[in-house]
Protein backbone atom coordinates (compact mmCIF):
# COMPACT_ATOMS: atom_id res chain seq x y z
CA UNK A 1 0.00 0.00 0.00
CA UNK A 2 1.53 3.48 -1.11
CA UNK A 3 -0.46 5.83 1.68
CA UNK A 4 -3.12 6.40 4.23
CA UNK A 5 -5.44 8.40 2.43
CA UNK A 6 -8.05 11.10 4.06
CA UNK A 7 -11.02 8.12 4.01
CA UNK A 8 -8.77 5.92 6.01
CA UNK A 9 -7.84 8.42 8.18
CA UNK A 10 -11.50 9.77 8.55
CA UNK A 11 -12.70 6.20 8.82
CA UNK A 12 -9.91 5.30 12.03
CA UNK A 13 -11.18 8.62 14.21
CA UNK A 14 -14.85 7.09 13.46
CA UNK A 15 -13.91 3.62 14.40
CA UNK A 16 -11.79 5.29 17.84
CA UNK A 17 -15.03 5.22 19.78
CA UNK A 18 -15.87 1.85 19.36
CA UNK A 19 -12.66 0.68 20.11
CA UNK A 20 -12.59 2.00 23.17
CA UNK A 21 -16.10 1.61 24.39
CA UNK A 22 -14.63 -2.37 23.90
CA UNK A 23 -12.06 -1.91 26.48
CA UNK A 24 -13.46 0.80 28.54
CA UNK A 25 -13.62 -1.60 31.66
CA UNK A 26 -10.70 -3.58 30.74
CA UNK A 27 -8.81 0.07 30.90
CA UNK A 28 -10.15 1.77 33.75
CA UNK A 29 -9.33 -1.55 35.98
CA UNK A 30 -5.49 -1.71 34.55
CA UNK A 31 -5.40 2.50 35.46
CA UNK A 32 -7.29 1.47 39.31
CA UNK A 33 -4.24 -0.64 40.06
CA UNK A 34 -1.78 1.32 39.56
CA UNK A 35 -3.64 5.01 39.40
CA UNK A 36 -6.71 6.26 40.33
CA UNK A 37 -8.76 4.31 37.70
CA UNK A 38 -10.37 6.90 34.70
CA UNK A 39 -7.55 5.67 32.18
CA UNK A 40 -10.71 3.93 29.51
CA UNK A 41 -12.83 6.70 30.55
CA UNK A 42 -10.51 9.39 29.91
CA UNK A 43 -9.98 8.21 26.21
CA UNK A 44 -13.41 7.46 25.63
CA UNK A 45 -14.28 10.78 26.29
CA UNK A 46 -11.76 12.07 24.35
CA UNK A 47 -11.86 9.90 21.17
CA UNK A 48 -15.76 10.19 21.15
CA UNK A 49 -15.40 14.17 20.85
CA UNK A 50 -12.38 13.61 17.88
CA UNK A 51 -15.09 11.38 16.02
CA UNK A 52 -17.88 13.86 16.57
CA UNK A 53 -15.72 16.91 14.95
CA UNK A 54 -14.73 14.66 12.03
CA UNK A 55 -17.73 13.49 11.22
CA UNK A 56 -18.91 16.34 9.16
CA UNK A 57 -15.43 16.86 7.20
CA UNK A 58 -16.17 13.85 4.27
CA UNK A 59 -13.77 15.95 2.08
CA UNK A 60 -10.74 17.39 3.91
CA UNK A 61 -7.52 16.10 3.70
CA UNK A 62 -5.51 13.72 6.24
CA UNK A 63 -3.76 16.65 7.64
CA UNK A 64 -6.90 18.58 8.56
CA UNK A 65 -8.46 15.74 10.05
CA UNK A 66 -5.68 14.50 12.25
CA UNK A 67 -4.84 17.93 13.56
CA UNK A 68 -8.60 18.61 13.88
CA UNK A 69 -9.28 15.01 15.70
CA UNK A 70 -5.78 15.65 18.12
CA UNK A 71 -6.82 19.04 18.78
CA UNK A 72 -9.92 18.18 20.02
CA UNK A 73 -8.78 15.00 21.99
CA UNK A 74 -6.55 17.39 23.71
CA UNK A 75 -8.98 19.26 25.05
CA UNK A 76 -12.18 17.60 25.55
CA UNK A 77 -9.94 14.33 27.23
CA UNK A 78 -8.32 17.07 29.45
CA UNK A 79 -6.38 17.16 32.20
CA UNK A 80 -2.57 15.39 32.01
CA UNK A 81 -3.98 12.57 29.66
CA UNK A 82 -5.26 14.99 26.59
CA UNK A 83 -1.59 16.89 25.87
CA UNK A 84 -0.41 13.06 26.23
CA UNK A 85 -2.33 11.00 24.27
CA UNK A 86 -3.10 14.02 21.61
CA UNK A 87 0.50 13.33 20.92
CA UNK A 88 -0.18 10.80 18.40
CA UNK A 89 -2.79 12.24 16.28
CA UNK A 90 -1.25 15.75 16.47
CA UNK A 91 2.32 14.54 15.33
CA UNK A 92 0.64 12.26 12.17
CA UNK A 93 -1.17 15.12 10.92
CA UNK A 94 1.82 17.12 10.94
CA UNK A 95 3.45 15.04 9.26
CA UNK A 96 0.46 14.15 6.96
CA UNK A 97 -0.62 16.10 3.45
CA UNK A 98 -3.68 15.26 1.69
CA UNK A 99 -2.59 11.92 2.95
CA UNK A 100 -0.22 10.21 5.05
CA UNK A 101 3.17 8.34 3.49
CA UNK A 102 4.98 5.93 4.69
CA UNK A 103 7.90 8.22 5.71
CA UNK A 104 5.05 10.69 7.60
CA UNK A 105 3.85 7.47 9.52
CA UNK A 106 6.88 7.28 10.81
CA UNK A 107 7.71 10.69 11.44
CA UNK A 108 4.20 10.93 13.13
CA UNK A 109 5.53 8.39 15.72
CA UNK A 110 8.65 9.59 16.04
CA UNK A 111 7.48 13.15 16.72
CA UNK A 112 4.48 11.80 19.21
CA UNK A 113 7.33 9.85 20.91
CA UNK A 114 9.35 13.22 21.38
CA UNK A 115 6.97 14.81 22.44
CA UNK A 116 5.37 12.74 25.44
CA UNK A 117 9.70 12.17 26.68
CA UNK A 118 9.28 16.57 26.50
CA UNK A 119 6.11 16.96 28.52
CA UNK A 120 5.79 14.17 30.43
CA UNK A 121 9.90 13.69 31.41
CA UNK A 122 9.51 10.09 30.46
CA UNK A 123 12.16 8.09 29.67
CA UNK A 124 11.69 4.46 28.16
CA UNK A 125 11.18 1.72 30.74
CA UNK A 126 9.38 4.46 33.29
CA UNK A 127 6.15 2.17 32.59
CA UNK A 128 3.88 4.95 30.61
CA UNK A 129 2.43 4.81 26.63
CA UNK A 130 6.03 5.53 25.64
CA UNK A 131 6.89 1.84 26.56
CA UNK A 132 4.39 0.91 23.39
CA UNK A 133 4.90 4.15 21.50
CA UNK A 134 9.14 3.91 20.97
CA UNK A 135 8.79 0.63 20.09
CA UNK A 136 6.04 1.31 18.06
CA UNK A 137 8.04 3.82 15.95
CA UNK A 138 11.71 1.92 15.94
CA UNK A 139 9.91 -1.25 14.56
CA UNK A 140 8.20 0.98 11.38
CA UNK A 141 11.16 3.23 10.68
CA UNK A 142 12.80 -0.84 9.23
CA UNK A 143 9.90 -1.11 6.45
CA UNK A 144 9.80 -0.40 2.83
CA UNK A 145 5.52 -0.19 2.88
CA UNK A 146 3.19 1.47 4.99
CA UNK A 147 0.90 -1.37 5.33
CA UNK A 148 3.78 -3.44 6.71
CA UNK A 149 5.26 -0.62 8.94
CA UNK A 150 1.72 -0.10 10.44
CA UNK A 151 1.76 -3.94 11.14
CA UNK A 152 5.47 -4.54 12.48
CA UNK A 153 4.54 -0.97 14.63
CA UNK A 154 1.14 -2.69 16.32
CA UNK A 155 3.02 -5.84 16.71
CA UNK A 156 5.47 -3.66 18.85
CA UNK A 157 3.70 -2.13 20.69
CA UNK A 158 1.81 -4.90 21.33
CA UNK A 159 5.12 -6.49 22.91
CA UNK A 160 5.89 -3.55 24.34
CA UNK A 161 2.66 -3.66 26.54
CA UNK A 162 3.49 -7.10 27.93
CA UNK A 163 6.88 -6.10 28.95
CA UNK A 164 5.31 -3.00 31.38
CA UNK A 165 3.77 -5.59 33.25
CA UNK A 166 7.37 -6.08 35.01
CA UNK A 167 7.93 -2.59 35.02
CA UNK A 168 8.02 -0.26 37.65
CA UNK A 169 6.74 3.11 37.50
CA UNK A 170 8.49 6.63 37.70
CA UNK A 171 5.78 8.54 36.18
CA UNK A 172 2.53 9.38 37.15
CA UNK A 173 0.40 8.77 40.28
CA UNK A 174 1.42 5.04 39.56
CA UNK A 175 4.92 5.78 40.97
CA UNK A 176 3.43 5.86 44.52
CA UNK A 177 1.91 2.17 44.26
CA UNK A 178 4.73 -0.65 45.23
CA UNK A 179 6.08 -1.99 42.55
CA UNK A 180 5.30 -5.55 43.71
CA UNK A 181 2.35 -5.03 43.50
CA UNK A 182 0.98 -4.17 39.90
CA UNK A 183 1.98 -7.11 37.59
CA UNK A 184 -0.71 -5.95 34.93
CA UNK A 185 0.49 -4.12 31.91
CA UNK A 186 0.29 0.39 31.92
CA UNK A 187 -3.24 1.42 30.94
CA UNK A 188 -1.36 3.61 28.88
CA UNK A 189 0.57 2.04 27.22
CA UNK A 190 -2.97 -0.91 26.27
CA UNK A 191 -4.60 2.49 24.83
CA UNK A 192 -1.65 3.77 22.32
CA UNK A 193 -1.52 0.13 20.63
CA UNK A 194 -5.17 -0.04 20.52
CA UNK A 195 -5.28 3.16 18.97
CA UNK A 196 -2.88 1.64 16.25
CA UNK A 197 -4.29 -1.80 16.08
CA UNK A 198 -7.63 0.06 15.11
CA UNK A 199 -5.90 1.75 12.24
CA UNK A 200 -4.45 -1.60 11.21
CA UNK A 201 -8.24 -2.80 11.21
CA UNK A 202 -9.61 0.14 8.85
CA UNK A 203 -6.69 -0.48 6.48
CA UNK A 204 -6.76 -4.16 6.13
CA UNK A 205 -11.03 -4.12 6.09
CA UNK A 206 -10.51 -0.78 3.40
CA UNK A 207 -8.37 -3.27 1.42
CA UNK A 208 -10.97 -5.90 1.40
CA UNK A 209 -13.55 -3.49 -0.67
P1 LIG B 1 -4.21 10.34 35.14
O1 LIG B 1 -2.91 9.75 35.58
O2 LIG B 1 -4.19 11.83 35.15
O3 LIG B 1 -5.39 9.73 35.84
P2 LIG B 1 -4.85 8.66 32.85
O4 LIG B 1 -5.37 7.69 33.85
O5 LIG B 1 -5.75 9.02 31.73
O6 LIG B 1 -4.33 9.99 33.57
O7 LIG B 1 -3.54 8.10 32.19
C1 LIG B 1 -2.61 7.34 32.90
C2 LIG B 1 -1.52 6.91 31.93
O8 LIG B 1 -0.77 8.07 31.53
C3 LIG B 1 -0.49 5.97 32.54
O9 LIG B 1 -0.93 4.64 32.39
C4 LIG B 1 0.77 6.27 31.72
O10 LIG B 1 0.81 5.49 30.53
C5 LIG B 1 0.58 7.71 31.31
N1 LIG B 1 1.40 8.66 32.07
C6 LIG B 1 1.20 9.08 33.32
N2 LIG B 1 2.15 9.99 33.67
C7 LIG B 1 2.95 10.16 32.60
C8 LIG B 1 4.10 10.95 32.31
N3 LIG B 1 4.63 11.80 33.19
N4 LIG B 1 4.67 10.83 31.07
C9 LIG B 1 4.14 9.99 30.16
N5 LIG B 1 3.05 9.24 30.38
C10 LIG B 1 2.48 9.30 31.57
MG1 LIG C 1 -5.89 7.74 35.76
Amino acid sequence: MVNLDAAHIRRWVLTLPLAFEANLERLNSLDAQAGDGDHGSTILRGVRAAAEAVEPLASESAKTLLETAGATFRRRAGGASGPLFSSLLLELGRAAKDSLDLPGFIAGLEGAAALVMRLGKTQLGDRTLLDALVPAAVAARGQSDLEEALRHAVEAAEAGVVATASMTARKGRAQFVNAGQVNSPDAGAVSIALMLKTLLEVVLEKADQ
